[in-house]
């Protein structure tokens, strides 16, 4: 897209500038007319008066000097003087802005032909179709002298040539044909960044395209061709259309400019400025559709000789603050700067009139608008650009975000897990001995059972329970009873060690020992082994100096599990083989055995 818009921009150039390049000076062949001036400040003398007047009264000037008499009420009166010549010749008056225009032509002191045009009367007032003031000079054989009474509320200048008529047709044919490249330039890009806008919907390419159209239809005017090609019969438009265009042309420029620099975010004052010149060019148009003409344009050529060299240097200041595209905009502006000052030094009369001299205000504006356009173009670019960083950079961080998310995610269940194994073990474990508690007992009771009961093996318990254990708690107290249950709970571990016996604390100062897969003698063995063990240690529980001796009794119980029993049944059995040992004496084993549980061999 930016690519085929710099290629158009580039050919539109080469084109402005091989017309530059071609039109060199005019070659003038013909014998020289002479031309005079004088001003009739009253506005009171007839053409007739004037023809009377002597020599003395007239100030000769040169053709290739354009007179430039100011701002005046009164009329201006200019004899051309043209001698016989063979080729037919016509005089041109190349300011089409002029309000009346009259033009008698003497030969023989006779006026021969008389024309009343101007660009205040209907443009079929003048007797050649053009743009210009353009007058066929009467007579090839003998002088024919034109008198020509100028009048006009806006900058009197008169550019005045008497050429042979071929050469004005050549002449032409490159002015009009540059005039129709220039509209063709305006109309392209106007409709170009409209589409832009349309599409892109950022308000600068609406700035850009109010500014290409108007300052276009502000040259244009002023070649005289939109009162020729828009409204030959409305010559009164032409009062009302001048000031009131220049003034939003400017507006426009202004606007862009703001927008397109973001003049706010590098200098206050600078926005300010540009604002103070944007509210005096909307001033200026609304002067120009109720206020006088000449003030008017006064005012208009006040604003845009502060407002073109403010924003080229507005340009370059924000260019060296670091705004990238604040060159293409200075390099686009320096025409438009440049053409204006040509503008300005050959209205001063300090400038021979050339091609330069006439189009170089509004080659000025073609090339501003072709620049203005290809920053644009490259403004998208920069613009995706920035874009483009912009997601790589949300995209990265969005992905580290997720990453940092899952690692705590995962942190967090790691931890729950370790405080729900932590708890797990809490809830079955007993507080004070360390070994497996009630909770866990019941649990491995029920699952030995069943399996056990799956695969016809024999499941043994023994119940142990500490002899007049109540008495060592009144001696000593209930700490170093505690003591004691945790010694007794150490022995009872150090000789279970077999994977898949459990021993549990039953109760008080109960333990409880699930043997599965064990038989009867082999439970008898272990219980035997415990007793044995807990007899013959000598506990000193705390401070205490006294060795404290326990012993245990134990009951026994061995079953193969019937499934339609329940485990309650092995423990009912184990409890009445403790019973039974209590009841025997104490400090011994006893399996139970039927209705009544018998004493185990204690040898
Ligand atoms: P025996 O079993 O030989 O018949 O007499 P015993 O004194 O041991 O009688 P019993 O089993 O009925 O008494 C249990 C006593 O154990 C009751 C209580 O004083 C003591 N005991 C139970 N649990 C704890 C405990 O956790 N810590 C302490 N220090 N003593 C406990
Ligand atoms: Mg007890
Ligand atoms: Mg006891």
């Amino acid at each position: 897209m930016s690519h085929s818009a710099t290629k158009a921009a580039l050919s539109y150039l080469l084109l402005a500038l091989s017309l530059v390049l071609l039109s060199g000076p005019a070659q003038v062949s013909a014998a020289p007319a002479d031309f005079f001036w004088l001003e009739d400040a009253d506005d009171r003398l007839t053409a007739r008066q004037v023809m009377a007047l002597d020599s003395g009264q007239w100030q000769a000037f040169d053709e290739d000097e354009v007179l430039n008499l100011g701002f005046s009420d009164g009329a201006f009166w200019l004899k051309a003087r043209v001698p016989p010549q063979p080729q037919n010749r016509v005089l041109e008056i190349r300011y089409p802005l002029l309000d009346v225009v009259d033009v008698f032509w003497v030969v023989d002191g006779e006026i021969v032909r008389r024309y009343e045009t101007g660009d205040s009367r209907p443009f079929a007032s003048r007797p050649l179709y053009h743009r210009n003031f353009v007058f066929l000079v009467p007579s090839n054989t003998e002088t024919a002298t034109a008198y020509v009474r100028v009048k006009t509320q806006g900058a009197v200048q008169i550019p005045v040539e008497v050429l042979p008529s071929a050469e004005f047709l050549a002449g032409e044919q490159l002015s009009y044909g540059w005039q129709a490249m220039f509209l063709g330039i305006i109309v392209a890009l106007g409709l170009y960044n409209l589409f832009l806008f349309t599409i892109v919907r950022q308000v600068t390419y609406l700035w850009y395209v109010l500014t290409v159209v108007s300052s276009g239809l502000v040259h244009l005017h002023f070649h005289g061709l939109l009162f020729q090609w828009w409204w030959p019969d409305l010559p009164i438009l032409n009062r009302y259309f001048t000031v009131p265009i220049i003034g939003l042309a400017m507006m426009a420029a202004i606007m862009f400019s703001l927008q397109f620099l973001a003049v706010a975010r590098y200098s206050r004052f600078c926005y300010r400025f540009l604002m103070a010149l944007m509210i005096g060019s909307g001033l200026s148009v609304v002067y120009g559709l109720f206020g006088p003409y000449q003030s008017g344009i006064a005012l208009v050529a006040v604003l845009a000789a502060i407002a073109t060299p403010a924003g080229w240097l507005i340009g370059l200041y924000v260019w060296f603050r670091g705004q990238a595209l604040a060159g293409f905009y200075v390099l686009a502006w320096t025409p438009l700067l440049l053409g204006h000052l040509i503008l300005a030094i050959s209205k001063l009369g300090y400038l021979p009139r050339s091609f330069l001299t006439e189009f170089g205000p509004q080659i000025g504006v073609a090339l501003e608008v072709i620049l203005l356009a290809f920053a644009l173009a490259h403004r998208i670019n920069l613009e995706r650009r920035r874009r483009l960083k912009a997601q790589e950079q949300a995209l990265t961080i969005q992905r580290q975000a997720n990453q940092t998310l899952e690692e705590r995610v995962r942190e967090r269940t790691e931890e729950l897990e370790r405080a729900n194994q932590r708890l797990k073990s809490i809830s079955f474990t007993d507080g004070l001995t360390q070994i497996p508690n009630r909770r866990q007992f019941d649990e491995r009771i029920r699952d030995e059972w069943a399996r056990t009961a799956r695969q016809g093996q024999p499941l043994s318990l023994l119940l142990l329970d500490i002899d007049h254990f109540k008495s060592v708690n009144d001696r000593y107290g209930h700490l170093v009873g505690d003591d004691c249950l945790i010694t007794v709970a150490a022995i009872c571990a150090h000789e279970i060690q077999r994977s898949g016996d459990l021993l549990a604390r039953f109760g008080g100062e109960e333990f409880a020992v699930l043997l599965p897969a064990t038989p009867e003698t082999g439970a008898l063995q272990v219980a035997e082994r415990l007793r044995r063990a807990i007899e013959n240690a000598t506990v000193y529980p705390g401070a205490q100096e006294a060795a404290v001796s326990l012993s245990v009794s134990v009951g026994v119980a061995t079953m193969i599990p019937p499934l339609e029993k329940r485990p309650d049944e092995l423990i009912q059995r184990a409890d009445e083989a403790l019973y039974e040992a209590k009841g025997a004496g104490r400090n011994r084993v006893m399996a139970y055995r039927g209705a009544r549980a018998t004493s185990a061999d204690q040898s």
